[in-house]
C-alpha cells in the first residue's frame, strides 16, 4: 500500500478526523491552522451512526460515549403548544439499525478527543498560526504557501479549511453564497437554572413555527442544554460562530413560543448569545486536480438543516482513505474519492436546503399535514444513517 506525504489546510472537525485516518492508514500527515490554538466553540454537534463508525474504527466510540449524550428520540413539535408532528426513536433503535449509536456532544470536548488521538499518532501533526494562501501544484509535488511567507512541500494538498476556504478559491473559485433569509441563534445552559416544569425530555426536540424553527438538546450528560434558534430576518450580518448580538433580541424572536424555549432564553447568560447569518452555496460536480482535493464545509457547504456538515467531512476523511490504499496513484484516488462523495454530499445538501421550507411553514394546519405525509425516520434511516463509509463500495 503507498504511504504518502499529506498536506492538510485547516484544524477543523474535517482536517482533523482526516489526519486520524491518514495516519492510521500508515501516511504522513501535517495538519496547517491558521489559528493561534486548537479548538471548537461553545455549541453542540450531533453525531450520528454514519459518521460514529469512523470514531469507532479510530478507537474513539468510549470516549464519545462518555463525554456525549444518547437521546431517546427525534421529535418535531409546534413552536407554541408544543403538540408533537412527528416522533422517531433515536437511543437503541438507532444502534441496533445501523450499528453505532446517535450521539450529541460539545463540539470542543468532541474537537478535543479527536485532536488527542491525532497527537497520539504523531505529536507534531498540527502547525497552529500557519494561515494557507495558495498553494502550487507540478507533476511531482505540491506546495503549499503560508501567509508568514514559509511554505510546505507534500505528495498531495486535503483544502478542510471551511467555508471560506483558500484551496478552494484558488481551485474553483469562491462558490457564491446566498443569504437564505435565516439568522441561527446559539446558547448553551446549565440545566440547573432551569425550572423543573419547563425542562425538556432527554431528545432532539425541534419546535416549528412560522417563519422559525428551534432545536434543542443536551450535553455533558445533561449537564447543559443546547439551543439553536432560526429566525428569519432581513438583517444580514456575518456568516460567523463568534458574532454576538444583544439577548433582548433574542428574547423578542421568540414570543409567544412554547414555555420551555422561553425557559432556556430567559436563563442564559445575556452577554453570550451568538448569531450566525445562513447562506447556501450550490453543490459542486468536481473538487479535485491532480494533487489537490478538498474535504467537509469547503468541498460541500450545507445548511444546517439535517445536522449532517461534519458528519459529511468525516465520511470524507474515511473514503479518502480507502481511495488512496486502492487506487494505484495520486490522480486516481483523487478521483475515486471525489466519484464516490459528490451524490451523496449533493444529495444531504439538497434535503438540508428543502427542509428550509418545511421547518418553516406559514400555518399549523400546513405544518401537520405536510408532517402526516412524511415519515422522517423511516426515510433518514433508509438512506442518509445507514451509509458506512467504511464499507460502502467505491466505483
Ligand atoms: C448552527 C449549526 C449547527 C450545526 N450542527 C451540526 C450537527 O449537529 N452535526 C453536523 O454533522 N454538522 C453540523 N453543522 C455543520 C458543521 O459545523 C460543519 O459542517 C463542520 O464543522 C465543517 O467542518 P470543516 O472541518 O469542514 O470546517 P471548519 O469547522 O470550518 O474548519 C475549518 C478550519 O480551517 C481553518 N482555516 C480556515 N481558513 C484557513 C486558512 N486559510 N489557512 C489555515 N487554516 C484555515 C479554520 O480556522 C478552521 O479551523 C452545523 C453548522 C451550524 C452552522
Amino acid at each position: 500500500m503507498p504511504s504518502y506525504n499529506i498536506l492538510i489546510a485547516g484544524a477543523g472537525l474535517g482536517g482533523i478526523a482526516a489526519a486520524c485516518c491518514l495516519m492510521k492508514a500508515g501516511h504522513r500527515v501535517r495538519v496547517f491552522e491558521q489559528a493561534p490554538k486548537l479548538g471548537e466553540v461553545g455549541a453542540g454537534i450531533q453525531i450520528s451512526a454514519n459518521a460514529m463508525h469512523v470514531l469507532r474504527d479510530l478507537g474513539l466510540e468510549s470516549a464519545i460515549r462518555k463525554s456525549g449524550v444518547r437521546p431517546e428520540a427525534y421529535v418535531f413539535r409546534l413552536h407554541d403548544t408544543g403538540e408533537t408532528l412527528q416522533r422517531f426513536s433515536l437511543a437503541a433503535e438507532h444502534e441496533h439499525t445501523h450499528g453505532a449509536p446517535y450521539t450529541q456532544m460539545h463540539r470542543a470536548d468532541f474537537h478535543e478527543i479527536l485532536a488527542a488521538k491525532a497527537r497520539e499518532f504523531d505529536p507534531d501533526v498540527v502547525q497552529l498560526n500557519k494561515r494557507v494562501r495558495g498553494y502550487t501544484e507540478n507533476e511531482n509535488d505540491v506546495m503549499l504557501h503560508f501567509d508568514d511567507g514559509t511554505s510546505a512541500t507534500g505528495d498531495l494538498l486535503i483544502g478542510a479549511d471551511g467555508l471560506k476556504s483558500a484551496v478552494r478559491r484558488q481551485m474553483l473559485g469562491d462558490a457564491v453564497a446566498t443569504y437564505t433569509g435565516d439568522a441561527a441563534w446559539r446558547i448553551t445552559v446549565p440545566i440547573h437554572r432551569i425550572p423543573q416544569q419547563h425542562r425538556l425530555e432527554k431528545a432532539m426536540t425541534l419546535f416549528l413555527g412560522p417563519g422559525g424553527h428551534s432545536v434543542c438538546y443536551y450535553l455533558r450528560g445533561g449537564e447543559l442544554i443546547n439551543f439553536v434558534g432560526c429566525v428569519e430576518t432581513d438583517d444580514v450580518a456575518e456568516e460567523s460562530w463568534t458574532v454576538k448580538f444583544p439577548w433582548e433580541r433574542l428574547k423578542a424572536d421568540y414570543v409567544g413560543w412554547h414555555p420551555a424555549v422561553q425557559a432556556i432564553i430567559e436563563h442564559c447568560d445575556k452577554d453570550q448569545c451568538y448569531r450566525w447569518s445562513m447562506h447556501a452555496r450550490p453543490p459542486t460536480r468536481n473538487w479535485s486536480t491532480g494533487r489537490v482535493t478538498l474535504l467537509g464545509d469547503s468541498a460541500h457547504p450545507t445548511l444546517p438543516y439535517l445536522a449532517q456538515g461534519a458528519a459529511m467531512a468525516i465520511e470524507d476523511g474515511a473514503v479518502l482513505m480507502r481511495a488512496l490504499a486502492m487506487a494505484p496513484n495520486i490522480l486516481d484516488a483523487l478521483q475515486l474519492y471525489q466519484r464516490n462523495r459528490i451524490d451523496r454530499t449533493a444529495r444531504i445538501v439538497e434535503q438540508s436546503t428543502a427542509n428550509r421550507a418545511l421547518f418553516h411553514l406559514r400555518s399549523v394546519d400546513e405544518m401537520r399535514s405536510a408532517f402526516a405525509r412524511r415519515n422522517e425516520g423511516a426515510d433518514r434511516n433508509k438512506w442518509l444513517y445507514s451509509y458506512n463509509p467504511l464499507t460502502v463500495d467505491l466505483k
